[in-house]
Protein backbone atom coordinates (compact mmCIF):
# COMPACT_ATOMS: atom_id res chain seq x y z
CA UNK A 1 0.00 0.00 0.00
CA UNK A 2 1.25 3.57 -0.93
CA UNK A 3 1.43 5.91 2.09
CA UNK A 4 0.14 9.11 1.97
CA UNK A 5 2.63 11.94 1.43
CA UNK A 6 2.53 15.29 3.11
CA UNK A 7 3.20 18.35 1.12
CA UNK A 8 5.54 21.16 2.94
CA UNK A 9 5.46 24.36 1.68
CA UNK A 10 7.90 26.97 2.15
CA UNK A 11 5.84 29.06 4.89
CA UNK A 12 4.86 25.72 6.37
CA UNK A 13 7.99 25.01 8.30
CA UNK A 14 6.44 23.01 11.25
CA UNK A 15 6.65 19.87 13.54
CA UNK A 16 4.70 21.62 16.53
CA UNK A 17 1.07 22.12 14.45
CA UNK A 18 -0.37 20.43 11.25
CA UNK A 19 0.19 16.94 9.76
CA UNK A 20 3.39 16.34 10.93
CA UNK A 21 2.82 16.87 14.54
CA UNK A 22 2.14 13.76 15.63
CA UNK A 23 3.59 11.56 12.32
CA UNK A 24 5.37 8.52 12.28
CA UNK A 25 8.60 8.50 9.82
CA UNK A 26 7.07 4.94 8.43
CA UNK A 27 3.41 6.50 8.04
CA UNK A 28 4.16 9.31 5.78
CA UNK A 29 6.44 10.58 3.16
CA UNK A 30 7.02 14.10 2.53
CA UNK A 31 7.53 15.98 -0.45
CA UNK A 32 9.12 19.49 -0.28
CA UNK A 33 9.22 21.77 -3.77
CA UNK A 34 11.89 24.99 -4.10
CA UNK A 35 9.43 26.27 -6.33
CA UNK A 36 10.95 27.25 -9.74
CA UNK A 37 8.05 29.90 -10.81
CA UNK A 38 7.70 31.22 -7.13
CA UNK A 39 11.69 31.98 -6.76
CA UNK A 40 12.11 32.69 -10.52
CA UNK A 41 9.12 34.58 -11.66
CA UNK A 42 9.57 37.48 -10.12
CA UNK A 43 12.76 39.50 -7.79
CA UNK A 44 13.45 38.90 -4.87
CA UNK A 45 15.82 39.75 -2.08
CA UNK A 46 18.80 38.10 -2.42
CA UNK A 47 18.57 37.97 1.39
CA UNK A 48 15.30 36.38 1.12
CA UNK A 49 16.57 33.42 -1.92
CA UNK A 50 18.94 32.42 0.62
CA UNK A 51 16.22 32.58 3.78
CA UNK A 52 13.81 30.29 2.00
CA UNK A 53 16.15 28.15 0.28
CA UNK A 54 18.28 27.44 3.98
CA UNK A 55 15.54 26.96 5.93
CA UNK A 56 13.58 24.78 3.57
CA UNK A 57 16.88 22.57 3.45
CA UNK A 58 17.62 22.14 6.86
CA UNK A 59 13.75 21.72 7.44
CA UNK A 60 14.34 18.02 5.09
CA UNK A 61 17.64 17.40 6.44
CA UNK A 62 16.13 17.32 10.14
CA UNK A 63 13.26 15.01 8.78
CA UNK A 64 15.66 12.81 7.64
CA UNK A 65 17.57 12.63 10.00
CA UNK A 66 14.66 11.70 12.41
CA UNK A 67 14.06 9.00 9.59
CA UNK A 68 11.61 10.30 7.14
CA UNK A 69 11.49 9.65 3.75
CA UNK A 70 11.53 13.02 2.09
CA UNK A 71 11.56 13.74 -1.74
CA UNK A 72 12.88 17.14 -2.40
CA UNK A 73 12.81 18.80 -5.08
CA UNK A 74 15.31 21.55 -5.74
CA UNK A 75 14.85 24.73 -7.89
CA UNK A 76 17.07 23.44 -10.59
CA UNK A 77 15.00 19.96 -10.59
CA UNK A 78 13.15 19.65 -14.04
CA UNK A 79 10.10 18.20 -11.78
CA UNK A 80 10.04 21.54 -9.55
CA UNK A 81 8.89 23.69 -11.97
CA UNK A 82 5.65 24.76 -9.54
CA UNK A 83 3.87 22.75 -6.89
CA UNK A 84 1.66 21.14 -9.16
CA UNK A 85 4.05 19.84 -11.40
CA UNK A 86 5.78 18.15 -8.89
CA UNK A 87 3.14 16.34 -6.53
CA UNK A 88 2.00 15.08 -10.48
CA UNK A 89 5.16 13.42 -11.18
CA UNK A 90 5.16 12.40 -7.63
CA UNK A 91 2.16 10.38 -7.42
CA UNK A 92 2.98 9.45 -10.81
CA UNK A 93 6.41 7.95 -9.43
CA UNK A 94 5.35 6.70 -6.43
CA UNK A 95 1.38 5.10 -7.30
CA UNK A 96 -1.49 7.23 -7.16
CA UNK A 97 -2.29 8.10 -3.55
CA UNK A 98 -3.11 11.01 -1.20
CA UNK A 99 -1.22 13.87 -0.63
CA UNK A 100 -2.18 15.98 2.37
CA UNK A 101 -1.59 19.77 2.68
CA UNK A 102 -1.76 22.51 5.13
CA UNK A 103 -4.79 25.04 3.39
CA UNK A 104 -2.23 27.69 1.89
CA UNK A 105 -2.47 31.08 3.35
CA UNK A 106 -1.70 32.37 -0.04
CA UNK A 107 -4.75 32.77 -2.50
CA UNK A 108 -4.56 30.58 -5.88
CA UNK A 109 -1.73 27.60 -4.19
CA UNK A 110 -3.91 24.85 -3.77
CA UNK A 111 -6.14 24.66 -6.61
CA UNK A 112 -3.68 23.87 -9.49
CA UNK A 113 -2.09 20.93 -6.57
CA UNK A 114 -5.81 19.48 -6.11
CA UNK A 115 -6.05 19.06 -10.15
CA UNK A 116 -2.54 17.86 -10.86
CA UNK A 117 -3.45 15.48 -7.79
CA UNK A 118 -6.05 14.13 -9.84
CA UNK A 119 -4.76 14.18 -13.12
CA UNK A 120 -2.27 11.76 -11.87
CA UNK A 121 -4.74 9.60 -9.94
CA UNK A 122 -4.66 10.56 -6.40
CA UNK A 123 -6.58 13.62 -4.46
CA UNK A 124 -5.57 16.71 -2.59
CA UNK A 125 -6.59 16.30 0.94
CA UNK A 126 -6.47 19.51 2.70
CA UNK A 127 -6.33 20.01 6.56
CA UNK A 128 -6.88 23.51 8.76
CA UNK A 129 -3.59 25.59 8.34
CA UNK A 130 -2.94 25.60 12.41
CA UNK A 131 -0.24 28.39 12.28
CA UNK A 132 -2.48 30.73 13.50
CA UNK A 133 -4.19 31.66 16.96
CA UNK A 134 -7.88 32.29 15.31
CA UNK A 135 -9.57 29.88 13.36
CA UNK A 136 -12.07 31.13 10.48
CA UNK A 137 -15.14 30.79 12.43
CA UNK A 138 -13.83 33.95 15.26
CA UNK A 139 -13.27 35.92 12.12
CA UNK A 140 -16.93 35.53 10.73
CA UNK A 141 -19.02 35.34 13.63
CA UNK A 142 -17.48 38.85 14.53
CA UNK A 143 -17.43 40.18 11.04
CA UNK A 144 -21.15 39.05 10.35
CA UNK A 145 -23.30 42.45 10.01
CA UNK A 146 -20.11 44.78 9.49
CA UNK A 147 -19.87 47.37 7.29
CA UNK A 148 -16.19 48.21 8.16
CA UNK A 149 -13.76 45.96 9.47
CA UNK A 150 -11.14 47.37 12.17
CA UNK A 151 -8.63 45.40 13.89
CA UNK A 152 -9.77 46.94 17.21
CA UNK A 153 -12.79 45.44 17.51
CA UNK A 154 -11.24 41.47 16.23
CA UNK A 155 -8.48 42.46 18.34
CA UNK A 156 -10.41 42.69 21.57
CA UNK A 157 -12.54 39.52 20.27
CA UNK A 158 -9.61 37.82 20.60
CA UNK A 159 -8.88 38.85 23.84
CA UNK A 160 -12.11 37.75 24.93
CA UNK A 161 -11.76 34.64 23.23
CA UNK A 162 -8.56 33.49 24.49
CA UNK A 163 -8.12 35.12 27.80
CA UNK A 164 -4.98 36.80 26.69
CA UNK A 165 -4.00 40.21 29.00
CA UNK A 166 -8.07 39.91 30.32
CA UNK A 167 -8.53 39.40 34.12
CA UNK A 168 -12.39 38.58 34.98
CA UNK A 169 -13.88 39.10 32.02
CA UNK A 170 -11.76 42.70 31.66
CA UNK A 171 -9.01 43.98 29.74
CA UNK A 172 -5.77 43.19 32.45
CA UNK A 173 -4.95 47.09 33.59
CA UNK A 174 -8.16 48.63 33.06
CA UNK A 175 -7.38 49.57 29.13
CA UNK A 176 -7.61 47.68 26.23
CA UNK A 177 -5.09 49.51 24.54
CA UNK A 178 -2.15 51.75 25.42
CA UNK A 179 -1.24 53.06 22.00
CA UNK A 180 -1.20 56.48 23.07
CA UNK A 181 1.53 55.99 25.04
CA UNK A 182 3.72 54.44 22.24
CA UNK A 183 4.29 57.28 20.03
CA UNK A 184 7.55 58.50 21.51
CA UNK A 185 9.81 60.78 19.81
CA UNK A 186 13.39 58.57 18.71
CA UNK A 187 15.27 58.31 21.99
CA UNK A 188 18.63 58.89 20.27
CA UNK A 189 20.28 58.28 23.61
CA UNK A 190 19.81 54.83 24.12
CA UNK A 191 21.53 51.74 21.85
CA UNK A 192 18.93 48.86 21.24
CA UNK A 193 20.94 45.82 21.44
CA UNK A 194 20.78 44.11 17.98
CA UNK A 195 18.96 41.29 17.86
CA UNK A 196 21.19 38.00 17.61
CA UNK A 197 23.46 37.51 14.07
CA UNK A 198 23.38 33.64 13.06
CA UNK A 199 26.96 33.24 11.09
CA UNK A 200 25.75 31.31 8.41
CA UNK A 201 27.16 27.75 8.44
CA UNK A 202 28.27 25.56 5.52
CA UNK A 203 25.24 24.82 4.46
CA UNK A 204 24.34 28.45 4.46
CA UNK A 205 27.56 29.49 2.44
CA UNK A 206 26.89 26.98 -0.26
CA UNK A 207 22.90 28.47 -0.11
CA UNK A 208 24.08 32.24 -0.66
CA UNK A 209 27.44 31.49 -3.07
CA UNK A 210 23.97 29.29 -5.24
CA UNK A 211 21.73 32.56 -5.04
CA UNK A 212 25.07 34.97 -6.07
CA UNK A 213 25.22 32.73 -9.27
CA UNK A 214 21.88 31.58 -10.00
CA UNK A 215 19.49 34.77 -9.93
CA UNK A 216 20.30 37.48 -11.89
CA UNK A 217 17.02 39.30 -10.86
CA UNK A 218 17.65 39.37 -7.30
CA UNK A 219 17.92 42.53 -5.65
CA UNK A 220 19.90 43.61 -2.66
CA UNK A 221 23.30 42.17 -0.79
CA UNK A 222 23.01 38.35 -0.05
CA UNK A 223 25.87 38.77 2.85
CA UNK A 224 26.36 39.54 5.69
CA UNK A 225 23.62 36.95 6.11
CA UNK A 226 21.92 36.95 9.91
CA UNK A 227 18.72 35.46 9.72
CA UNK A 228 17.57 32.61 11.93
CA UNK A 229 16.75 29.44 9.44
CA UNK A 230 15.74 26.18 12.05
CA UNK A 231 13.51 26.20 14.46
CA UNK A 232 16.78 26.32 17.03
CA UNK A 233 17.53 29.59 15.97
CA UNK A 234 14.42 31.23 15.74
CA UNK A 235 13.58 29.89 19.07
CA UNK A 236 16.82 31.87 20.36
CA UNK A 237 15.43 35.04 18.48
CA UNK A 238 12.55 34.98 20.24
CA UNK A 239 14.54 34.82 23.78
CA UNK A 240 16.60 37.37 22.93
CA UNK A 241 13.51 40.18 21.82
CA UNK A 242 12.16 39.40 24.84
CA UNK A 243 14.58 39.56 27.27
CA UNK A 244 16.44 42.62 25.64
CA UNK A 245 14.14 44.98 23.22
CA UNK A 246 11.08 43.80 24.73
CA UNK A 247 10.80 46.34 27.42
CA UNK A 248 11.25 49.23 24.75
CA UNK A 249 9.37 48.18 22.39
CA UNK A 250 6.25 50.16 23.33
CA UNK A 251 7.21 53.51 23.52
CA UNK A 252 9.57 53.48 20.83
CA UNK A 253 7.65 51.65 18.35
CA UNK A 254 6.69 54.16 16.64
CA UNK A 255 10.53 56.27 16.01
CA UNK A 256 12.71 55.67 13.07
CA UNK A 257 16.42 56.49 13.46
CA UNK A 258 19.01 55.95 10.69
CA UNK A 259 21.68 53.52 11.03
CA UNK A 260 19.47 51.76 13.85
CA UNK A 261 17.14 49.05 11.19
CA UNK A 262 15.44 46.90 14.24
CA UNK A 263 15.69 49.68 16.96
CA UNK A 264 13.29 47.69 19.26
CA UNK A 265 11.30 45.62 17.06
CA UNK A 266 11.25 42.02 17.60
CA UNK A 267 12.18 40.94 13.60
CA UNK A 268 10.21 37.93 14.40
CA UNK A 269 7.76 38.28 11.15
CA UNK A 270 10.79 36.40 9.51
CA UNK A 271 10.44 33.03 11.35
CA UNK A 272 6.95 33.85 11.89
CA UNK A 273 6.00 33.89 8.21
CA UNK A 274 8.46 30.49 7.52
CA UNK A 275 6.26 29.06 10.52
CA UNK A 276 9.56 28.12 12.14
CA UNK A 277 7.74 29.57 15.35
CA UNK A 278 4.09 29.82 15.82
CA UNK A 279 2.06 32.81 17.14
CA UNK A 280 0.83 32.01 20.27
CA UNK A 281 4.03 30.21 21.61
CA UNK A 282 5.81 33.96 20.85
CA UNK A 283 2.54 35.45 22.44
CA UNK A 284 3.33 33.00 25.81
CA UNK A 285 6.97 33.85 25.80
CA UNK A 286 6.49 37.47 25.83
CA UNK A 287 3.63 37.31 28.29
CA UNK A 288 5.93 35.07 30.39
CA UNK A 289 8.58 37.17 30.33
CA UNK A 290 6.84 40.45 31.23
CA UNK A 291 4.40 38.27 34.30
CA UNK A 292 8.30 37.74 35.65
CA UNK A 293 8.48 40.26 38.95
CA UNK A 294 12.14 40.62 38.35
CA UNK A 295 11.90 42.07 34.88
CA UNK A 296 9.97 45.70 34.54
CA UNK A 297 7.96 45.18 31.27
CA UNK A 298 5.83 48.04 31.05
CA UNK A 299 2.29 47.91 30.22
CA UNK A 300 2.51 49.59 27.28
CA UNK A 301 5.42 47.30 25.83
CA UNK A 302 3.83 43.86 26.58
CA UNK A 303 0.06 45.06 25.59
CA UNK A 304 1.72 46.65 22.36
CA UNK A 305 3.94 43.98 21.27
CA UNK A 306 0.67 41.48 21.71
CA UNK A 307 -1.57 43.97 19.86
CA UNK A 308 0.72 43.52 16.71
CA UNK A 309 0.55 39.25 17.16
CA UNK A 310 -3.06 38.50 17.81
CA UNK A 311 -4.29 41.46 16.82
CA UNK A 312 -2.63 43.00 13.72
CA UNK A 313 -1.23 40.17 12.38
CA UNK A 314 -4.43 37.72 13.03
CA UNK A 315 -6.71 40.31 11.01
CA UNK A 316 -4.80 40.67 8.58
CA UNK A 317 -4.59 36.77 7.28
CA UNK A 318 -8.37 37.09 7.91
CA UNK A 319 -8.87 40.11 5.92
CA UNK A 320 -6.38 38.47 3.34
CA UNK A 321 -8.85 35.11 2.95
CA UNK A 322 -12.23 36.91 2.95
CA UNK A 323 -11.36 40.28 1.13
CA UNK A 324 -8.09 39.57 -0.46
CA UNK A 325 -9.44 38.67 -4.30
CA UNK A 326 -11.45 41.95 -4.37
CA UNK A 327 -8.22 43.64 -3.30
CA UNK A 328 -6.15 42.90 -5.96
CA UNK A 329 -6.25 45.46 -8.72
CA UNK A 330 -8.33 47.70 -6.33
CA UNK A 331 -6.97 51.57 -7.30
CA UNK A 332 -9.67 53.47 -5.04
CA UNK A 333 -7.14 56.73 -5.77
CA UNK A 334 -6.57 56.07 -9.82
CA UNK A 335 -2.96 56.68 -8.85
CA UNK A 336 -1.18 55.66 -12.09
CA UNK A 337 2.61 57.06 -11.80
CA UNK A 338 5.56 54.34 -12.05
CA UNK A 339 7.41 53.51 -9.39
CA UNK A 340 9.99 56.50 -8.74
CA UNK A 341 14.06 54.65 -9.24
CA UNK A 342 14.98 56.11 -5.78
CA UNK A 343 12.98 52.90 -4.69
CA UNK A 344 15.21 50.40 -6.08
CA UNK A 345 18.20 52.35 -4.64
CA UNK A 346 18.85 55.12 -7.48
CA UNK A 347 20.27 58.32 -5.37
CA UNK A 348 17.73 60.97 -3.97
CA UNK A 349 18.24 63.91 -1.78
CA UNK A 350 14.82 62.52 0.04
CA UNK A 351 17.37 61.39 2.85
CA UNK A 352 14.76 59.38 4.93
CA UNK A 353 13.84 57.28 1.95
CA UNK A 354 17.32 56.93 0.24
CA UNK A 355 18.63 55.57 3.76
CA UNK A 356 15.49 53.38 4.46
CA UNK A 357 15.81 51.78 1.08
CA UNK A 358 19.97 51.82 1.50
CA UNK A 359 18.36 49.97 4.92
CA UNK A 360 16.38 47.33 2.78
CA UNK A 361 19.29 46.71 0.10
CA UNK A 362 21.86 45.48 2.90
CA UNK A 363 19.16 43.52 5.29
CA UNK A 364 16.01 42.97 3.40
CA UNK A 365 14.34 44.15 6.75
CA UNK A 366 12.35 47.84 7.47
CA UNK A 367 10.55 47.90 10.73
CA UNK A 368 6.46 48.67 10.18
CA UNK A 369 6.74 53.12 10.65
CA UNK A 370 9.70 52.80 7.67
CA UNK A 371 7.49 50.77 5.48
CA UNK A 372 4.04 52.54 6.72
CA UNK A 373 5.13 56.25 6.98
CA UNK A 374 7.90 56.12 4.68
CA UNK A 375 8.23 54.22 1.89
CA UNK A 376 4.48 53.54 1.17
CA UNK A 377 3.72 56.88 2.65
CA UNK A 378 6.27 58.51 -0.31
CA UNK A 379 5.08 56.58 -3.12
CA UNK A 380 1.19 57.59 -2.08
CA UNK A 381 1.62 60.77 -1.85
CA UNK A 382 2.96 60.87 -5.33
CA UNK A 383 0.55 58.65 -6.56
CA UNK A 384 2.63 55.69 -7.53
CA UNK A 385 0.65 52.56 -9.07
CA UNK A 386 -0.38 50.26 -6.04
CA UNK A 387 0.18 47.41 -8.15
CA UNK A 388 3.66 48.12 -8.99
CA UNK A 389 4.08 49.24 -4.65
CA UNK A 390 2.88 45.71 -4.16
CA UNK A 391 5.39 44.26 -6.91
CA UNK A 392 7.96 46.64 -5.07
CA UNK A 393 7.47 45.11 -1.27
CA UNK A 394 7.38 41.75 -2.81
CA UNK A 395 10.98 42.02 -3.92
CA UNK A 396 12.50 44.06 -1.37
CA UNK A 397 11.47 42.31 2.03
CA UNK A 398 12.19 39.55 3.29
CA UNK A 399 9.26 38.42 5.28
CA UNK A 400 7.11 39.15 2.12
CA UNK A 401 4.03 36.79 1.44
CA UNK A 402 1.00 38.10 -0.74
CA UNK A 403 -1.31 36.90 2.68
CA UNK A 404 0.20 39.94 4.65
CA UNK A 405 0.97 42.32 1.81
CA UNK A 406 -2.08 42.41 -0.08
CA UNK A 407 -3.75 44.19 2.83
CA UNK A 408 -0.74 46.01 4.40
CA UNK A 409 0.42 47.57 1.02
CA UNK A 410 -2.87 47.82 -1.11
CA UNK A 411 -5.06 48.34 1.94
CA UNK A 412 -2.89 49.77 4.80
CA UNK A 413 -0.53 52.16 3.13
CA UNK A 414 -1.68 52.78 -0.47
CA UNK A 415 -5.65 52.96 0.47
CA UNK A 416 -6.21 51.49 -2.88
CA UNK A 417 -9.41 49.52 -1.49
CA UNK A 418 -11.06 52.96 -0.13
CA UNK A 419 -10.35 52.26 2.95
CA UNK A 420 -11.96 48.18 3.39
CA UNK A 421 -9.57 47.94 7.07
CA UNK A 422 -8.75 51.54 7.69
CA UNK A 423 -10.19 54.59 8.59
CA UNK A 424 -8.28 56.89 6.52
CA UNK A 425 -5.11 57.15 4.53
CA UNK A 426 -2.01 56.99 6.28
CA UNK A 427 -0.33 59.76 4.30
CA UNK A 428 1.85 62.53 6.11
CA UNK A 429 3.75 65.78 5.37
CA UNK A 430 7.45 66.34 6.15
CA UNK A 431 6.03 67.75 9.83
CA UNK A 432 5.73 63.98 10.92
CA UNK A 433 8.93 62.49 9.56
CA UNK A 434 10.78 65.45 11.54
CA UNK A 435 8.90 64.68 14.48
CA UNK A 436 9.07 60.35 14.44
CA UNK A 437 12.58 60.42 12.51
CA UNK A 438 16.00 61.39 12.75
CA UNK A 439 16.27 61.37 9.02
CA UNK A 440 16.08 65.57 8.63
CA UNK A 441 18.66 66.31 10.01
CA UNK A 442 20.87 64.84 7.66
CA UNK A 443 18.80 66.15 4.85
CA UNK A 444 19.49 69.03 2.49
CA UNK A 445 15.82 69.87 2.76
CA UNK A 446 14.39 71.96 6.10
CA UNK A 447 11.20 70.13 7.19
CA UNK A 448 9.99 73.07 9.14
CA UNK A 449 10.14 75.72 5.36
CA UNK A 450 6.64 76.16 3.74
CA UNK A 451 7.72 77.79 0.96
CA UNK A 452 11.44 77.90 -1.21
CA UNK A 453 13.96 75.79 -2.42
CA UNK A 454 14.70 74.14 0.72
CA UNK A 455 11.15 73.28 1.46
CA UNK A 456 11.06 69.32 1.78
CA UNK A 457 8.81 68.13 -1.06
CA UNK A 458 7.10 65.99 1.10
CA UNK A 459 5.16 68.93 2.62
CA UNK A 460 4.07 70.07 -0.92
CA UNK A 461 3.29 66.44 -2.13
CA UNK A 462 0.98 65.69 1.33
CA UNK A 463 -1.01 69.17 0.17
CA UNK A 464 -1.47 68.09 -3.50
CA UNK A 465 -2.52 65.03 -2.48
CA UNK A 466 -5.19 66.08 0.24
CA UNK A 467 -5.95 68.68 -2.93
CA UNK A 468 -6.20 65.74 -5.42
CA UNK A 469 -8.73 63.94 -3.68
CA UNK A 470 -10.48 66.66 -1.36
CA UNK A 471 -14.12 65.81 -2.85
CA UNK A 472 -13.38 61.61 -1.25
CA UNK A 473 -11.84 63.03 1.52
CA UNK A 474 -14.50 66.06 2.39
CA UNK A 475 -16.85 63.22 3.50
CA UNK A 476 -14.61 61.05 5.77
CA UNK A 477 -14.79 62.32 9.44
CA UNK A 478 -10.91 61.40 9.59
CA UNK A 479 -10.09 63.89 7.07
CA UNK A 480 -12.73 66.36 6.94
CA UNK A 481 -10.70 69.12 8.95
CA UNK A 482 -7.44 68.74 6.91
CA UNK A 483 -9.40 69.37 3.72
CA UNK A 484 -11.51 72.19 5.51
CA UNK A 485 -7.79 73.51 6.29
CA UNK A 486 -6.69 73.49 3.20
CA UNK A 487 -9.62 74.75 1.51
CA UNK A 488 -9.13 78.16 3.77
CA UNK A 489 -5.86 78.79 2.61
CA UNK A 490 -5.18 81.65 0.33
CA UNK A 491 -5.70 80.69 -3.27
CA UNK A 492 -2.53 82.12 -4.87
CA UNK A 493 -0.64 79.98 -2.07
CA UNK A 494 -1.93 76.99 -2.62
CA UNK A 495 -1.07 77.58 -6.20
CA UNK A 496 2.36 77.94 -5.69
CA UNK A 497 2.50 75.31 -3.60
CA UNK A 498 0.72 72.56 -6.02
CA UNK A 499 3.32 74.03 -8.92
CA UNK A 500 5.88 73.27 -6.66
CA UNK A 501 5.04 70.13 -5.61
CA UNK A 502 4.14 68.84 -9.14
CA UNK A 503 7.92 70.12 -10.35
CA UNK A 504 9.51 68.03 -7.30
CA UNK A 505 7.21 64.69 -8.15
CA UNK A 506 8.08 65.17 -11.84
CA UNK A 507 11.72 65.38 -11.04
CA UNK A 508 11.33 62.63 -8.59
CA UNK A 509 9.64 59.95 -10.61
CA UNK A 510 12.40 60.57 -13.37
CA UNK A 511 15.21 60.13 -10.55
CA UNK A 512 16.06 63.67 -10.29
CA UNK A 513 15.34 64.31 -7.23
P1 LIG B 1 7.34 43.93 15.29
O1 LIG B 1 7.19 45.39 15.24
O2 LIG B 1 8.27 43.36 16.27
O3 LIG B 1 5.87 43.31 15.52
C1 LIG B 1 5.67 41.99 16.02
C2 LIG B 1 4.96 41.12 15.02
O4 LIG B 1 3.63 41.56 14.81
C3 LIG B 1 5.58 41.07 13.64
O5 LIG B 1 6.64 40.15 13.59
C4 LIG B 1 4.40 40.63 12.78
O6 LIG B 1 4.32 39.23 12.72
C5 LIG B 1 3.19 41.19 13.52
N1 LIG B 1 2.64 42.37 12.86
C6 LIG B 1 2.72 43.65 13.27
N2 LIG B 1 2.04 44.47 12.44
C7 LIG B 1 1.53 43.67 11.48
C8 LIG B 1 0.72 43.92 10.34
N3 LIG B 1 0.30 45.15 10.00
N4 LIG B 1 0.41 42.87 9.56
C9 LIG B 1 0.81 41.61 9.87
N5 LIG B 1 1.57 41.33 10.93
C10 LIG B 1 1.91 42.35 11.74
N6 LIG B 1 4.54 42.05 7.51
C11 LIG B 1 5.02 40.88 7.06
O7 LIG B 1 5.14 39.92 7.82
N7 LIG B 1 5.36 40.73 5.73
C12 LIG B 1 5.25 41.76 4.84
O8 LIG B 1 5.57 41.60 3.67
C13 LIG B 1 4.76 43.00 5.32
N8 LIG B 1 4.65 44.06 4.47
C14 LIG B 1 4.19 45.25 4.96
C15 LIG B 1 4.07 46.32 4.08
C16 LIG B 1 3.58 47.53 4.52
C17 LIG B 1 3.40 48.67 3.57
C18 LIG B 1 3.20 47.68 5.88
C19 LIG B 1 2.65 48.98 6.36
C20 LIG B 1 3.33 46.63 6.75
C21 LIG B 1 3.82 45.40 6.32
N9 LIG B 1 3.96 44.30 7.19
C22 LIG B 1 4.41 43.11 6.70
C23 LIG B 1 3.52 44.39 8.59
C24 LIG B 1 4.62 44.83 9.57
O9 LIG B 1 5.19 46.02 9.13
C25 LIG B 1 5.69 43.75 9.72
O10 LIG B 1 5.09 42.54 10.13
C26 LIG B 1 6.73 44.12 10.77
O11 LIG B 1 7.32 45.36 10.46
C27 LIG B 1 7.79 43.04 10.84
O12 LIG B 1 8.85 43.43 11.67
P2 LIG B 1 8.98 42.88 13.15
O13 LIG B 1 8.91 41.40 13.14
O14 LIG B 1 10.19 43.49 13.74
O15 LIG B 1 7.67 43.42 13.82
Amino acid sequence: MTRPTVLVLGDQLTRQVGPLANARPDEVRVLMVESRALLHGAAHHAQKLVLVLAAMRRFADALRRDGFEVAYHQHDDPASDDFASAVHDHLRRHGAGEVTLMTPNDHGVAEPIAAAAERAGGRLRQVANELWITDDALFDRWVEGRRTLRMEGFYREVRRATGILMEDGEPLGGRWNYDADNRARPDTEASPPPPPAFEPDARVREVIKEVEAGFPHRWGEARPFRWPVDREQALRALDVFCRERLRRFGDQQDAMRVGEPFLWHSTLSVPLNLGLLHPREVVDAALAHAEDGRRRIPTNAIEGFVRQVIGWREFVHHVYRTRGAAMHGANALQAHAPLPPAYWGEPTQLHCLGTTVGQLRRTGYAHHIQRLMVLGNVAQLVGVDPEQVLAWFTATHLDALDWVMVPNVLGMSQYADGGTMTSKPYAAGANYLHKMSDACAGCRFDPKAKHGEDACPLTGWYWAFIDRHQERFASNARMRMIVAAWRKRDAAERKRLLERAERDRAAFLAGEL
